[in-house]
């Protein structure tokens, strides 16, 4: 890139949250720039389970699931100790890794007429009363009207979130496997959700004969385990028999795990009036939900389209976007929170455990309140 000009839009980053909304602007004729730090698709830190409002964004911008082998998820099976207990799904989720789908969705993005850079890391956003300045590692400065600040978990200068008052010493990692052939059977159609004293795991298959092994940890725990990924697996196992059977005879398919530091769970962003017009916050950029309620896709999906379809309503207005979107997503993000704490300590995890061994429903419903509503849906794919 080369040039210091001025651009009617500028997406920050290219996530599914950066993506989708590119997209949508793109398909409305609108100018648009996107950023992105990376200079490859890569593997991100992330259980890969696509919830239904997930899909349904997915579809609606052009990603077919079964084109990129998705695999088909219907029950949850919660592993404490040496117990299992296991309930269907209110719907059919989906597993796909990260790496294949956020690159169909920017292809998806390009195709639509929007212009993507790899490889170009927003180094800081400042504002004067109408234009975003961007200071980039790669390129000479450039300006725009409008900013969709769509980084994900990493902040940029000039526009951190303030995520004091977050859960922030919680660390994860992610690692694919290729289970043994009885393995990747037992598992075929599970989420196996695993509680372990110091966090808690999800596993899954995604595409092909892929599983997905996602987890986050303490780092208290991380700490005293001599922060070796190898030791926290051998600490998972001893506590969940279950989970020594599924590894059993697996082949790691990276040489270490991806893995992600201070996740602020439970941040949402609160709209202030001091916070400039034209800057839209998007994804983990407006608020953050604990990992094992499967939803951070569908908020990241769901703010993108919101965001997008606000914009070409109201403009740089963005004050109305974050009103609506925190009513969006504000319970689900408190109520998993709530939850979240709960199961730090062995109490809250036998609690959960056994609940959800005796009535089984209350699975159900909980993934019913944690989950963006589908009216909350409904509105932000509405035609402008
Ligand atoms: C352990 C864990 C497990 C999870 N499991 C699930 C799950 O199973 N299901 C689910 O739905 N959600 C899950 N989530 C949540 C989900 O991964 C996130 O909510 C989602 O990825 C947010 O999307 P995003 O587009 O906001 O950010 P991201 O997907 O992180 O994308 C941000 C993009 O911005 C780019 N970027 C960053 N900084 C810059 C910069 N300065 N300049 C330019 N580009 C930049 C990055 O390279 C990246 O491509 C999980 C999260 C964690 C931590």
């Amino acid at each position: 890139m080369s040039g210091g000009w001025h651009e009617e839009i500028v997406i920050v980053g290219g996530g599914l949250a950066g993506a989708s909304a590119a997209c949508i602007l793109a398909d409305a004729g609108r100018s648009v720039l996107l950023l992105e730090r990376d200079a490859q698709p890569r593997h991100k830190v992330c259980g890969e389970f696509l919830s239904i409002e997930a899909q349904t964004y997915l579809s609606r911008l052009g990603i077919d699931l079964d084109g990129l082998g998705a695999s088909r998820i219907s029950r949850l099976r919660l592993v404490r100790k040496r117990g299992a207990t296991e309930v269907s799904l209110p719907f059919v989720a989906r597993g796909l890794s990260r790496k294949v789908l956020d690159e169909a969705l920017l292809v998806q993005a390009r195709s639509r007429g929007a212009r993507i850079v790899r490889n170009e890391p927003v180094r800081s956003i400042s504002f004067d009363r109408t234009t975003a300045r961007f200071a980039l590692a790669a390129s000479r400065p450039i300006q725009a009207d409008t900013v969709f600040l769509a980084s994900g978990k990493h902040d940029v200068r000039g526009v951190k979130r303030p995520t004091a008052n977050t859960m922030g010493d919680l660390i994860g990692f992610k690692l694919h496997y290729r289970l043994a052939k009885s393995q990747q059977r037992a598992l075929q159609g599970c989420v196996d959700v695993i509680l372990f004293s110091g966090g808690y795991a999800g596993l899954q298959m995604i595409e092909k004969d892929i599983a997905n092994l996602c987890l986050v940890v303490s780092r208290q725990r991380f700490d005293e385990l001599g922060r070796r990924w190898d030791a926290l697996i051998a600490h998972m196992a001893d506590e969940c028999p279950p989970l020594t059977e599924r590894l059993q005879d697996a082949q790691p398919l990276f040489p270490r795990p991806s893995s992600i530091f201070q996740i602020p769970y439970g941040f949402l962003h609160a709209p202030d009036a001091r916070e400039p017009q034209g800057l839209y916050r998007l994804g983990d950029q407006v608020g953050v939900i604990p990992s094992f309620t499967g939803e951070g896709m569908s908020i990241a999906l769901h703010s993108g389209c919101l965001a997008a379809a606000t914009y070409l309503s109201h403009g740089t207005a963005s004050s109305i976007f974050h009103h609506r979107v925190r009513s969006d997503i504000g319970r689900s993000i408190r109520l998993a929170s709530a939850l979240n704490r709960t199961v730090r300590h062995e109490a809250g995890r036998h609690a959960v455990f056994h609940v959800s061994r005796i009535w089984p429903d209350a699975m159900r419903y909980v993934t019913s309140l944690t989950r963006v509503q589908e009216a909350a849906v409904a509105r932000a794919l509405a035609p402008p």
